[in-house]
């Protein structure tokens, strides 16, 4: 099993970074509340979401038939595919088929999900991100940290070196307008070469055959706008019944995302430019199987907001590296264990299930009762390690009878002060070196012990 804690290591050995990033992700989440408390219908806003979307997935086949029949009547070319194989495939294939080997593309938690630019780089394509964090991670040959802020694990600095490096910008500069004034001209040239755009789905409408790409920086409007040949990949998810569902979910989005009233760009597409070619690739890639999850599919409700991170005091501290998926945060921590509960089951556990996460998300998933409920699911599945289960066991036992408890209590007392620090401090065990107090130069655990027990 891959743990979260080993993979949080690296980042939180840097005290400094560490207060940096927590500091930084506080701030977009205090933009985010100043923006639902000037909305008095917030929470009603956030019900309609709620109400949408279990409905949507209540009927999604019948909503994505009606899309696909909508979106061809417009000039659309509607691919199904069942996972991330068989879309990175199509999108291959659409642009082999015309010989277009230049893609830029705006952002797509999806294809990051589906591997997609190592697919493409791999058979002679030249993918650019056109996202400015985007294209700040592909530089340094690292998949976002963030789903809304790929980048937010960096600093002006780090980018100032990079950028030296790659685009040749002055050596140690590190003025943001600078540097991203660096990044929209060498992007400028990339758009001006482009043969094929490729974009994600914000929501896709039944009725219409229509969907929306939500952007600041209007890099999707560029990229669709140029090159005759437009891509847009979608998790079937992306589904919404009505053009009007849009007024809730855009309202929620970027006030829940980056704290802004609107996204800058908010761009609805209907059919192909004139002379061009425009395909919607919607995937499956294991969402059917969380559609079947009685207790889990409400996860798919998912807007991709990224507030759940920007809350989570784990996540904060512990950076979006740490969670080894593409998702990361409490969202990430329930969508990568249901992909692969032996490879991700430490993630449910990466929880201080304070509930900050159910509170800020727009679409009400409850998430700290799901992760809560999904610990459950791994314990008897025997995925967690055999001591754990033992000592829950052995706690729960004492927990329900006070009189254990009594017991307990007293031994520890009598018990831990005499036992030798290398017991107490031993590798084997977790509690030892993981649950030390902070305490002042000398003052141990077990002086602590022994101080409580006199
Ligand atoms: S789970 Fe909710 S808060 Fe988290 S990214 Fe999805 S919509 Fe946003």
């Amino acid at each position: 099993m891959t743990g979260h804690a080993e993979k949080a290591a690296p980042f939180v050995a840097d005290d400094a970074r560490v207060h940096w990033h927590d500091q930084a992700l506080w701030f977009v989440r205090l933009k985010r509340d100043r923006q639902a408390e000037s909305i008095p219908e917030w929470e009603a806003l956030r019900d309609a979401a709620a109400a949408i979307k279990a409905h949507t997935l209540s009927r999604i086949a019948d909503y994505l038939e009606e899309f696909e029949r909508n979106a061809k009547t417009n000039g659309i070319q509607v691919h199904w595919t069942r996972d991330g194989a068989e879309h990175n495939d199509i999108v291959h294939r659409i642009l082999a088929d015309r010989g277009l080997t230049r893609l830029v593309k705006s952002k797509s938690m999806l294809t990051e999900e589906c591997h997609l630019n190592p697919y493409l780089e791999a058979r002679g394509i030249e993918v650019t991100d056109t996202d400015l964090g985007e294209r700040i991670v592909q530089l340094r040959h690292e998949p976002p940290s963030h789903i809304v802020l790929p980048a937010i694990h960096l600093k002006k600095e780090d980018i100032g070196d990079l950028f030296h490096k790659e685009l040749g910008t002055a050596e140690g500069a590190s003025d943001p307008k600078y540097l991203t004034e660096a990044a929209r001209s060498h992007l400028r040239q990339k758009f001006m070469a482009a043969q094929a755009g490729l974009t994600g789905v914000n929501f896709a409408i039944a009725e219409t055959g229509g969907f929306v790409v939500c952007t600041n920086e209007g890099n999707a409007d560029m990229g669709t706008s140029l090159p005759p040949v437009h891509i847009a990949c979608m998790g079937f998810e992306k589904i919404v019944p009505r053009t009007k569902d849009l007024a809730i979910f855009l309202r929620l989005l970027a006030r829940s995302a980056t704290g802004q009233p609107v996204t800058t760009y908010t761009t609805h597409f209907h059919g192909p430019m004139r002379g061009g070619e425009l395909h919607v690739v919607i995937v499956d890639n294991g969402r059917s199987a969380i559609l079947g999850h009685e207790t889990f599919r409400r996860s798919l409700s998912c807007i991709r907001c990224g507030a759940c991170m920007n809350t989570c005091p784990v996540f904060r501290r512990s950076g979006g590296y740490s969670y080894g998926y593409t998702v990361p945060g409490p969202i990430g921590s329930l969508l990568a264990p249901l992909r692969d509960s032996h490879k991700f089951g430490s993630l449910p556990f990466a929880s201080s299930l304070c509930g900050s996460c159910s509170d800020v998300c727009p679409v009400k998933i409850d998430l700290h009762h799901e992760l809560y409920a999904f610990r459950q699911e791994l314990v008897r599945e025997k995925v967690v390690p055999l001591y754990k289960r033992f000592a829950m066991a052995v706690l729960s036992f004492i927990l329900a009878r006070p009189w254990a408890y009594r017991v307990a209590g007293s031994l520890m007392r009598g018990i831990m002060p005499r036992l030798p620090r290398v017991v107490v401090y031993g590798r084997w065990n977790p509690w030892g070196r993981q649950r030390e107090l902070p305490s002042m130069p000398g003052e141990s655990f077990r002086d602590l012990i022994k101080k409580e027990s006199k």
